[in-house]
């Protein structure tokens, strides 16, 4: 069962409980003939007859939700439940006693939010239902399989709203919606950083010792790297200063520990810089 979370759940019991399960096809609207509160629909619904609908819509907009979306409710004839278990989900709105009012704003734009809800969590599809079995959207009386006492439900002046604006305002809302949604929405800097360096996906190189490590992070390759071009420039850097203390003392007779002491001077004073270059200065 599936509850909608602009709704507020009022369980009706034992329907909820009792009731076979339904894979919801269809939206289909009414008008409840009564200018109710989805509380008082809820009690008319509990105290006073075994019919239900899924939903039930108030004047100011105000929704509440009786019967789980996977369950059946009892509000549309042959549409309840058929034989394959496909079921309609219903709505019952406020309306006058004659149900020839409109829609009030609110009302409209509830239904619409309801139905993109029903559209992305069900997969209604955006469509007036063509025939009776038909998955889709519709209204009570568009078929007499679903309105067999032949009620003018939802009204004239609802129909008319029905085909221009509800299900029209379902159709544009679900399409903005499914352009606007952002790929990246929740995805963090971290889930990023960990997906490009943490992915243990690359073949391992040539000096793993463990044959059964298969494959390294990218960011061993990153750090490995790094650690062998310090060593790289501190050998050369050495190798350089040592070249050089020993040019300056060819010819000028000293004798071999103080050569020595020379270039090793040298190469430590290189390699100190070389740190300080290299590792120094790194953000
Ligand atoms: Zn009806």
């Amino acid at each position: 069962m599936a509850w909608y979370p602009g709704a507020t759940r009022m369980e009706l019991q034992p329907e909820s409980d009792s009731q076979p399960a339904i894979r919801p096809t269809q939206f289909i609207v009414h008008s409840i003939v009564a200018p109710w509160t989805p509380q008082r629909t809820y009690e008319y619904w509990r105290d006073s007859t075994n019919l239900e609908s899924h939903f039930g819509l108030g004047y100011d907009g105000s929704l509440g939700q009786f019967i789980g979306t996977h369950t059946r409710a009892d509000a549309n004839a042959a549409a309840n439940r058929r034989a394959d278990g496909t079921g309609a989900v219903s709505l019952e709105s406020a309306s006058n006693l004659e149900a020839s009012d409109p829609w009030t704003p609110e009302q409209v734009e509830t239904l619409i939010q309801l139905g993109v809800w029903l559209h992305k969590t069900e997969g209604i599809p955006l469509r007036i239902c063509r025939t009776a079995d038909d998955p889709g959207f519709g209204y009570h009386r568009l078929f007499t399989a679903w309105n067999p006492s032949a009620h003018s439900c939802p009204g004239d002046a609802r129909v008319a709203q029905f085909k221009t604006v509800v299900f029209p305002g379902i159709v544009a809302r679900a399409a903005r919606q499914t352009t606007e949604e952002d790929p990246m929405a929740g995805i963090t800097k971290q889930d990023i950083h960990d997906a490009v360096w943490d992915i243990d996906d690359v073949a391992a190189g040539s000096t793993e010792k463990n044959p059964g490590n298969k494959t390294w992070q990218p960011q061993t390759y990153l750090k490995g790297t790094f650690e062998n071009t310090v060593k790289i420039l501190t050998a050369e850097a050495g190798q350089t200063a040592a070249i050089t203390a020993l040019a300056k003392l060819v010819g000028t007779g000293v004798d071999t520990a103080a050569v020595v002491a020379a270039v090793r001077e040298e190469i430590r004073n290189a390699v100190v810089n070389v740190h300080v270059d290299v590792t120094g200065k790194q953000v």
